[in-house]
């Protein structure tokens, strides 16, 4: 039980999980205990073609030639990207890429340098 938060009303410890709701003997208070849990996305790994892990900020390179959705532009392998930012998503990676614009690429498709 030692791991559940104390009670945010009263600041008991006898807090005690009901489903997914944390309830307070004390007073009574009842409040969600999902939201830890949500935060614990952000935590999230992503992991280039290689499997290095990716931060925000690092620079990749495109291992193979990537079709610009709804334009004729390809982005060649081998196109450096600097500054890549992690998003949530099928296309995890956020980028700018010179020539091109901002983007989305999958991390599957990229190489950390
Ligand atoms: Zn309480």
């Amino acid at each position: 039980m030692s791991t559940l938060p104390p009670c945010p009303a009263c600041n008991s410890e006898y807090t005690y999980e009901d489903g997914t709701q944390l309830v307070c003997p004390e007073c009574a208070h009842e409040w969600s205990a999902t939201a830890s849990e949500a935060a614990g996305d952000d935590a999230k790994v992503i992991k280039d073609s290689v499997g290095n892990v990716l931060q925000d900020g690092d620079t990749i390179t495109v291992i193979k030639d990537l079709k610009v959705k709804g334009s004729s532009l390809v982005v060649k392998v081998g196109t450096k990207v600097k500054g890549i930012r992690l998003v949530n998503g099928d296309h995890d990676i956020d980028c700018k890429i010179d020539g091109i614009g901002a983007m989305k690429l999958k991390s599957e498709f990229v190489r950390k340098v």
